[in-house]
């Protein structure tokens, strides 16, 4: 069986079924974002995304995934942290830091998987960079989900984008299918060659999502076996959104 039959088109009624999980992860999002300031703990944050979920009898798929169970709805991961940091009472967000928010919402028995990187009060010039250049890499990207395309043309649109800029991507952490579970084929991975991969087709639903570190390629994971770092301690943006392919323009899940 060839690795594309293993992807699931969605129907129109399940993408419907998504965006409407979209809409609430951003709600998620658009709510945390809100709190972002100096002296906020990562764990007051998760609490606000959980009330949020809880508001509309939603569950993040990211509780309990995976070994060790991850133990919350959202990965908060500042600075030098790329993914995967765990929030917590003691951690507080502090002035000049870049927080990494990434939160899923399961709604009917499809998940949404949507992610942002923001300052905390004034940035460095660097950092807001490191920001503009990720969330540009996601959008360049974006303008690549069309019918005709490949997943490497994807790919390849996020790792020029962010190289030709002096940064660095990921090579361990990939975009991916979503729909029924978190992590579906296709992989997408932020870097590639354009004209090869899967060819994309209406129905196909993927989080794209630009990982980029600003000092080398390189990471490294903490001993609490979740928290993915620099490796050189240099900062690290990341941005996501669910996209479906369609007829027509890529259609955005994750916003409001
Ligand atoms: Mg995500
Ligand atoms: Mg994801």
């Amino acid at each position: 069986m060839s690795w594309s039959r293993q992807i699931h088109l969605k129907s129109p009624a399940e993408l419907q079924i998504m965006r409407a999980a979209g809409r609430i992860n951003a709600e998620v999002l658009a709510t945390v974002n809100e709190l972002i300031k100096p002296g906020v703990s990562t764990a007051d944050l998760n609490a606000a995304a959980e009330e949020v979920l809880r508001k509309h009898g939603c569950k993040s798929p990211f509780k309990g995934y995976g070994r060790p169970p991850f133990p919350t709805s959202i990965t908060v991961s500042i600075n030098q942290e790329l993914v995967h940091g765990i929030p917590s009472k003691t951690r507080k967000l502090k002035a000049g830091d870049i927080v990494s928010i990434d939160c899923g919402t399961i709604l009917d028995g499809f998940v949404a998987d949507s992610a942002f990187t923001a300052g905390v009060g004034e940035i460095s010039p660097e950092a807001h960079t490191l920001l503009e250049v990720t969330k540009g890499a996601l959008y360049a990207a974006i303008e690549k989900m069309r019918v005709g395309n490949r997943t490497g043309d994807v790919s390849a649109a996020i790792q020029k984008y962010v190289e030709s800029r002096g940064f660095f991507v990921t090579r361990e952490y990939t975009g991916h299918g979503v729909g029924r579970r978190m992590h579906e084929e296709p992989q997408v991975p932020n870097y590639g060659k354009a004209g090869t991969g899967i060819p994309l087709k209406p129905g196909m639903t993927i989080a794209i999502e630009p990982m980029v570190l600003g000092g080398t390629a390189e990471t490294r994971v903490l001993p609490d076996r979740w928290t993915v770092v620099s490796a050189d301690g240099s900062l690290t943006a990341h941005f996501e959104h669910s996209i479906a392919v369609t007829e027509g323009d890529p259609l955005i899940l994750t916003v409001p």
